[in-house]
C-alpha cells in the first residue's frame, strides 16, 4: 500500500477578506503545524487568493478556490478558468461541493469536464461527493456515491488518479454538528477507493479520500486514523487558526 500524505483543507466559503486572511496565515504558521508530517491547503474566496498566495508563500501552505469553470476562456460572466487561477500561483480548486450542488445547480454532467479541465491547468482537483440525510435514511448511499464517483471522473484516465483528491462530504453532517460515525465513515471513503481500484489499482491506492462534514478538534485524530480517510476537509472549524493548527496536528500524529 502507498504511504499517503495526510491533507487538511480549510473551506472557508464566504468568509474572510484579505486582511483577515494574512491575518489567518500568520497566526496559523506562528502555531507551529506540523507541515512537514501534513499537507496543508486554504480555499479562501476568490477576492482573498492573491493574498493567501503571497502570505502563504515559502511556508509549504497550498492555496484552493473553490470553484472554477471548465472552459479556458469566453462568454462566462461571472467565472474564471482553471488557467486564471494558475496563473496567480493557485494549487488546488474544491469542486463540487454540495452547496454549490445545491444552491448553484453545479452539475455531475459540468463536474466531468471541470476534474480534467483542473488537471490540465496543473491544478489539484478535490472533488467532493455525499449523500443527503433522506438518501441515507433510504438505503441509497452507496449508491449516490458510485454515480456521482462514476459521473463526474468520468473524464480522468486511470493513470491520473492519483493526481486527485476526493472528500466524502455527508451532506446531514456539513455544518450541522452531526458528524458521521466512524464507521459511517470508513464504509464510505473505503466504497469509494474500491470503486476506483476498478479502474486503476495503483491510483486507487496512491489517492487521498478526505472526511469532510463537522470535523472539529476533538474528532479529527479518530477520523483520520480510519484505514481509508487520508485528512479532513473542514467548514466551520477552520476558520480558527488555533483549531485548525490543532485539527492539523491530529492529521500529523493519526
Ligand atoms: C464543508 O463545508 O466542506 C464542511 C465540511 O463544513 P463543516 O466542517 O462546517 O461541517
Amino acid at each position: 500500500m502507498s504511504e499517503r500524505k495526510p491533507l487538511m483543507a480549510a473551506n472557508w466559503k464566504m468568509h474572510k477578506n484579505r486582511a483577515e486572511t494574512r491575518e489567518f496565515v500568520e497566526a496559523f504558521i506562528g502555531l507551529e503545524p506540523p507541515l512537514d508530517q501534513v499537507e496543508v491547503v486554504i480555499c479562501p474566496p476568490f477576492t482573498s487568493l492573491e493574498a493567501a498566495v503571497s502570505t502563504c508563500e515559502g511556508s509549504g501552505i497550498q492555496v484552493a478556490a473553490q470553484n472554477m469553470h471548465q472552459a479556458q476562456s469566453g462568454a462566462f460572466t461571472g467565472e474564471v478558468s482553471a488557467a486564471m487561477l494558475s496563473d496567480l500561483g493557485v494549487h488546488a480548486v474544491v469542486l463540487g461541493h454540495s452547496e454549490r450542488r445545491e444552491l448553484f445547480g453545479e452539475s455531475d454532467e459540468s463536474l466531468s469536464e471541470k476534474v480534467p479541465a483542473a488537471l490540465e491547468a496543473g491544478l489539484t482537483p478535490i472533488l467532493c461527493v455525499g449523500e443527503t440525510e433522506a438518501e441515507r435514511s433510504g438505503g441509497k448511499t452507496d449508491e449516490v456515491l458510485a454515480n456521482q464517483v462514476r459521473a463526474d471522473l468520468a473524464n480522468v484516465s486511470g493513470g491520473d488518479l492519483a493526481q486527485i483528491v476526493i472528500a466524502y462530504e455527508p451532506i446531514w453532517a456539513i455544518g450541522t454538528g452531526q458528524t458521521a460515525t466512524p464507521e459511517q465513515a470508513q464504509e464510505a471513503c473505503g466504497l469509494i477507493r474500491a470503486l476506483l481500484a476498478g479502474r486503476s489499482d495503483e491510483g486507487a491506492d496512491a489517492l487521498r479520500i478526505l472526511y469532510g462534514g463537522s470535523m472539529k478538534p476533538e474528532n479529527a485524530a479518530e477520523l483520520v486514523s480510519l484505514e481509508d480517510v487520508d485528512g479532513g476537509l473542514v467548514g466551520g472549524a477552520s476558520l480558527d487558526p488555533e483549531d485548525f493548527a490543532a485539527i492539523a496536528s491530529s492529521a500529523a500524529s493519526a
